[in-house]
């Protein structure tokens, strides 16, 4: 766990914040990891943002994406295998006034934390949660994740992967109260910082799957479409990512979809024929678990009553 042993200073309303301010210890991910990339993006985001430190938490699982909330100078979380959606529930629950963000691996999200990413995504709690997905458990040397494309080798499946690997996007668009459903590459940071961008400033729970390059085990995976640009098409819409003039020199191939259509989000989503890039869905309207559940507010002192009378109904 990451600062949680020392408080972090409040400061002056008018400090401006810089990127030195947001940078925790040094990033110890494997020289070329696509990880690095992630996290200048998101601390470029909370400059852009000038989101207050002490009021920031980054909330990971296990894995080697989950060493981020180390490299971040805000509160953090490094918790257990898969369960980090439900320790950032549980702050933004009580901690609304907080900027909650989730790191979790593929691993850690689409696996062994599944019942929490479904629940999580239909709780719809105000968050970013960010699935690092390089297709592979990493930090335990190259194990078949569900996402590891069918045939691919590993040390746990040498005859390669023998399922077709599980599609988050696709899978993520068929939960109930899916509000925000995006992916981005973080090879491109213009793109993945403006899809961070637009997840953070989206009201309810924002899911977006990062393709990330691990050169260790999983080289080849990506690299097709990393030399490659005809190989993405980017979604264009004003209420999703709008392409940026840079991006669309070097991406030719654009389509126009309106964030707001389920279905058409969804046929995108299903054909892995292409590598789509953008929001895929994105619906402010839809009910948000903090705002449906209604919590008496209660002192300190009231908490230990009430935990004392529970407690005393076990009285023997
Ligand atoms: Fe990154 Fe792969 Fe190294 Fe893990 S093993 S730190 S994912 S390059």
């Amino acid at each position: 766990m990451s600062h949680s042993c020392s408080l972090l200073a409040p400061v002056d309303e008018d400090q401006e914040f810089h990127l030195d301010d947001y940078e925790g210890a040094r990033a110890r991910w494997c020289p070329g990891c696509g990880d690095h990339s992630v996290l200048t993006a998101a601390q470029r985001l909370l400059v852009d943002e000038q989101l207050k430190p002490e009021e920031t938490v980054f909330v990971s699982g296990i894995g080697c994406s989950s060493r981020f909330p180390h490299y971040m100078k805000t509160y953090g979380f490094h918790g257990l295998h898969g369960r980090a959606l439900p320790v950032a529930t549980g702050i933004k629950l009580h901690r609304p006034d907080l900027n909650v963000f989730v790191v979790m691996g593929d691993g850690d999200c689409v696996s062994i934390g599944a019942g929490h990413w479904v629940h999580a995504t239909r709780y719809n709690v105000d968050m970013v949660a960010m699935m690092l997905d390089n297709n592979i458990y990493g930090l335990t040397k190259m194990q078949t994740s569900p996402t590891t494309p069918q045939g691919y080798k590993s040390n746990t499946q040498p005859q390669g992967s023998w399922l077709p690997a599980l599609n988050p996007i696709e899978a993520t668009l068929g939960i109930t109260n899916a509000s925000f459903v995006a992916q981005t590459a973080e090879w491109i940071p213009a793109h993945l910082f403006a899809t961070l961008q637009a997840a953070y400033r989206h009201n309810g729970f924002a899911f977006v799957r990062v393709l990330q390059r691990c050169p260790v085990f999983t080289a080849d995976i990506y690299m097709d479409a990393v030399r490659n640009p005809e190989m993405i098409d980017m979604l264009d819409h004003p209420d999703g990512v709008p392409v940026p003039e840079s991006l669309r020199q070097i991406y030719p191939n654009h389509l126009r979809h309106d964030p707001l259509n389920l279905s058409a989000a969804r046929d995108l989503a299903a054909d892995t024929s292409r590598i789509r890039l953008g929001v895929f869905f994105r619906d402010e309207g839809l009910p948000r678990y903090e705002e449906t559940r209604h919590l008496p507010a209660h002192t300190a002192d009231d908490k230990i009553r009430i935990l004392n009378e529970e407690l005393d109904q076990y009285a023997v």
